[in-house]
């Protein structure tokens, strides 16, 4: 039996005219719905609507187009079956050989920002799953012959070699590999349509003082394809994967690529992305130490090596065994400074040939080339117990535009450099985050303290720690100071200036003390909490 009638109706026209096309070569009547229909006549293929076919208008906005025995006596009728062939005749329903479908693109209008509920009901296919439905049920017998139905243009190329094999007719193995598909597929987008629906029947009531930002998705579907099974999680009795982020196009692990080391670990992955995510935040040369998801150093430098060098001077006891990311190329004298310390992974934008053959020696070393890219993911992500919590991350950087002198000091130049990089380190940092630098370079750093007095005290002992001096120092605090104490205590250690966000009901006392202690001090209006 070959094909004398096709049915085409796609929301998804890709290639669907130059397919039109070689089928009217080969003789095959053509029906369509509304838009197909008009693009294939435009294309100047001869095409019967099937609204004409039926004798029924599309109606209802196009909910009906399709629904009608004229099409599914003809889509349904088996064909070995001569009672059907009969009934056929006398309702003077010619049969439809092929279906060439795509459906209304549910998932993708829910995964819009703007997405709103008519959008998502009005994309539920009604007439093209049914279609779907009764010729995947009729793909036939090997014997009997049966209807082609195709979803995918992906499939469009087979169908015309079949036709132009010795049998002229799609094999029963195509029909019957064709029909299972289109069962995969409806049900796949009536579980997409089912997880959308219980989404929105499972939703508290929003609080009426807080209202829901519109741009948020209803449904957040994201697409993540396993890259790669990783040999344990956090922790050896942990299984883990690291999953790719199909819709985002840069990113440390979507464009990286690892010239040479060990496979990377879960917490050399996590780390990295923390090292990466900071380093390229500055606007020149930087280099980042990283440990335990925590910048252990961070400085500016006219070159990768003077950066490292600075860097590694915060805290050379935790660098040990760290991560090392660069947002410049990596040359001989960076590769031979960094391999004198025991690290984990290497990361920069590139590396000269000299530094990679002195590399090369450190076999264990992870070394991976990570173009710098400009987006970010557009959701931050975090795991909760029955669902996930999503937000925007956390991109925002102040310039010296953004900050408010708030004491009788205003900061120097040079402070005011110093504290802006501080800055640009806190929001890397995990919370509470105090961040002592000076001339470019982290002087030390007090991370996830569940007080911010015992942050700051931690940051200026590691300082003493590591010989550094905080006399003259700039400080950043990642969110306001609550009292004057934490205040009092890097004045104490040294820092002649501060940046916070302010925003504290005691702000008036906190400035009082930074006056009183000769502190110049900035106020973001912004805050950088990272848990
Ligand atoms: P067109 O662009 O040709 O006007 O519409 C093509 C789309 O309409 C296809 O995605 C097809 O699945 C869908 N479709 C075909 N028949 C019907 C119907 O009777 N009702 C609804 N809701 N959709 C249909």
């Amino acid at each position: 039996m070959t094909i004398q009638t096709a049915l085409i109706s796609v929301s998804d026209k890709s290639g669907i005219v130059e397919f039109a096309q070689a089928l009217a070569q080969r003789g095959v009547a053509l029906l369509s719905t509304g838009g197909t229909a008009r693009l294939l006549a435009d294309a100047g293929l001869q095409v019967t609507e099937v609204a004409a076919h039926t004798g029924s208008p599309e109606i209802l906005d196009g909910r009906v187009k399709t629904l009608h025995p004229r099409i599914h006596g003809g889509l349904l009728a088996r064909r070995d079956d001569p009672a059907h062939l009969q009934t056929l005749k006398e309702q003077d329903i010619p049969p439809i050989d092929l279906l060439v479908v795509n459906l209304y693109p549910f998932q993708q209008t829910v995964a819009r920002p703007d997405c709103i509920l008519a959008d998502a009901i009005e994309n539920i296919d009604i007439g093209g799953p049914a279609m779907l439905r009764s010729a995947a049920k009729n793909h036939g017998s090997p014997a009997g012959g049966g209807v082609t139905v195709v979803i995918d243009p992906a499939d469009y190329p087979r169908v015309l070699a079949d036709l132009d094999g010795p049998a002229r007719q799609p094999s029963y193995g195509l029909r019957l590999e064709l029909a299972a598909k289109v069962y995969a597929h409806t049900a796949a987008y009536d579980g997409a349509i089912a997880a959308y629906l219980s989404s929105l029947a499972a939703r508290e009531p929003e609080p009426a003082q807080v209202p829901e930002r519109e741009t948020w998705p209803r449904v957040l579907t994201m697409q993540m394809r396993r890259e790669q099974a990783l040999r344990y999680g956090e922790n050896p009795h942990q299984g883990a994967a690291f999953y790719r982020d199909a819709q985002v196009g840069e990113g440390l692990l979507a464009g990286y690529r690892q010239i040479q080391g060990k496979e990377l670990s879960y917490n050399n992955i996590a780390d990295a992305d923390a090292a990466w995510e900071c380093v390229r935040s500055f606007q020149t040369g930087a280099c980042v130490i990283v440990k335990h998801a925590n910048p252990c150093g961070v400085a500016l430098g006219v070159n990768a090596l003077a950066a490292y060098q600075q860097a590694f001077k915060t805290d050379p006891t935790s660098a040990f065994g760290g991560i090392i990311a660069f947002n410049t190329p990596v040359d001989e004298a960076a590769a031979q400074a960094v391999s004198e310390q025991f690290l984990e992974v290497l990361i920069a934008p590139a590396y000269t040939g000299a530094a990679l053959a002195l590399l090369a020696a450190k076999k264990n070393v992870r070394v991976l080339e990570v173009p710098l890219g400009t987006t970010h993911n557009p959701y931050d992500v975090k795991r909760v117990g029955g669902g996930w919590l999503v937000q925007d991350p956390d991109n925002l950087s102040a310039t010296e535009a953004d900050v408010r002198v708030v004491t009788r000091l205003a900061p120097s130049a040079g402070q005011m450099r110093d504290l802006l990089f501080a800055w640009n380190v806190a929001q890397y940092v995990k919370s509470n985050a105090i961040v002592f630098c000076g001339q470019g370079m982290t002087l030390g750093v007090g991370a996830g303290q569940m007080s911010r007095i015992d942050s700051a005290r931690i940051a200026s002992i590691k300082a003493e720690k590591a010989g550094l001096t905080l006399a003259g120092s700039a400080v950043a605090s990642d969110a306001f100071f609550p009292f004057r104490d934490g205040l009092d205590v890097v004045a104490d250690a040294g820092a002649t200036c501060v940046i916070q966000p302010g925003g504290s009901i005691r702000d008036d006392e906190v400035i009082a003390a930074a006056d009183e202690r000769g502190i110049a001090m900035v106020f973001t209006g912004t805050r950088h909490f990272r848990h």
